[in-house]
């Protein structure tokens, strides 16, 4: 409690906590203060991929950080150089600028976007089409980016350029692109924030069509869908789309922070010397926490989130009180019938086991490596807490 009322007095209120304070955990089990202990389906919002003190990670990270914690960008070290060959060997990109954040992660593809428009066809072309009910970040440029009015209003005047289209509608793209001067496209597949809203595959595939007829940059935001998630190493990949660029961050890190952004062939030479940088960005101790991560989600495991998937939307999809079951692998949305979702959330809760929101959803988005028994047996107290 002491520690509550203390984040009170001293922390800015940006957040709202559940009246909970998480002391230690062990894979998909967290413990508080009193000693409850809960079944974790929110994994710190889709970022400790393996759950909490995964071993593997904890020792890559430890013997990181008491060999070599940071160097600056002024110097070579390893573990980023190594993420970043896995991360291009994965996908096919070929340049990874690291940052910190999901936020950071699209402020750079933004900056990738409108320097290769700038350069190929002058610098007016600087508009960034981003979808309504987007989210992609909370500084002033990504929120910009963000697709939701109400996190605009007392920010203004955010970063000028850009335009957000209707999603799963690509006349709204194609009219935008005639009459806007783009410089790229900024989408996510799944739009999480949003609600765990699925963009089609068709749509997307035309949505890449139209970028690449306009030579816009289409740039796939996975801060939140990306590095196994949704049973595919990122999401876009079930559409079969070749971005130009990527962003990621949360799962990526397993718990600390990182970011990065992926840049394609067509504009793997965009940024050079002084056009970007972090202070922090490609930490070896971050860096080597994501190579124990990015090296573990392998084909079996991407199919183990698949089968886990299919049984929460296979469990929950006729359960009393639910009126529809969205998203891909481990990231699921559900709009509860008559409940409001905090309520269902509040309930799971009390029952120990942890879940998010997501506008009107309850949002799961679970370690990658959940025990079957686990997940089941936290399923069994979401259906009575949805019912
Ligand atoms: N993009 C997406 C899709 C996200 O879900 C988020 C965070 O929820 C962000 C960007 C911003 O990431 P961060 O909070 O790490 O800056």
């Amino acid at each position: 409690m002491k520690i509550q009322q203390l984040d009170k007095t001293y922390i800015a209120g940006t957040y709202g906590r559940f009246p909970v304070t998480l002391v230690s955990g062990k894979g998909s089990r967290v413990v508080d203060e009193n000693g409850k202990e809960y079944t974790d389906l929110g994994s710190g919002i889709a970022v400790t991929s393996f759950g909490i003190a995964d071993g593997a990670w904890t020792e890559a990270v430890t013997r990181q950080l008491t060999t070599l914690q940071h160097t600056s960008n002024l110097y070579y070290t390893e573990p980023c150089v190594r993420l970043a060959q896995m991360l291009c060997e994965r996908t096919g990109m070929k340049k990874v600028f690291f940052g910190n954040s999901g936020a950071e992660a699209n402020e750079c593809a933004i900056k990738v976007a409108r320097k290769y428009a700038a350069e190929k066809k002058g610098s007016e072309n600087c508009v960034i089409i981003t979808l309504k009910n987007s989210f992609h970040g909370r500084t002033l440029t990504t929120l910009a980016a963000t697709g939701q009015d109400h996190y605009h209003e007392l920010f203004q005047p955010l970063t000028p350029g850009f335009a957000h289209a209707e999603p799963n509608d690509l006349k709204d793209m194609e009219r935008l692109l005639d009459t806007l001067p783009a410089a790229g496209i900024l989408l996510e597949c799944i739009q999480g924030e949003g609600g765990v809203k699925v963009m089609e595959d068709e749509y997307l595939r035309g949505v890449e069509r139209l970028a690449k007829e306009r030579d816009v940059l289409l740039m796939i935001d996975e801060v939140q869908t990306g590095n196994g998630r949704t049973g595919d190493f990122y999401a876009y990949m079930h559409a079969g789309l070749h971005p130009d660029v990527v962003s990621t961050a949360k799962g990526l890190g397993g718990g600390l922070p990182i970011g990065a952004c992926l840049i394609g062939e067509k504009a793997q030479n965009v940024l050079g010397p002084g056009d970007h940088g972090s202070t922090f960005g490609g930490n070896p101790v971050a860096c080597a926490g994501a190579v124990s991560i990015i090296g573990r989600v392998t084909d079996d495991l991407l199919e183990e989130v698949r089968q886990k998937g299919d049984l929460i939307r296979e469990t929950l999809k006729d359960a009393p009180g639910v009126r529809e079951v969205t998203g891909r692998g481990l990231m699921v949305g559900i709009l509860p019938e008559t409940k409001s979702a905090s309520d269902v959330v509040k309930a799971c809760m009390e029952a120990g086991v942890l879940c998010l929101t997501a506008k009107d959803r309850v949002r799961l988005l679970p370690a990658l490596n959940i025990p079957q028994e686990e997940l089941e047996s936290a399923l069994r107290v979401l259906v009575k807490a949805l019912a």
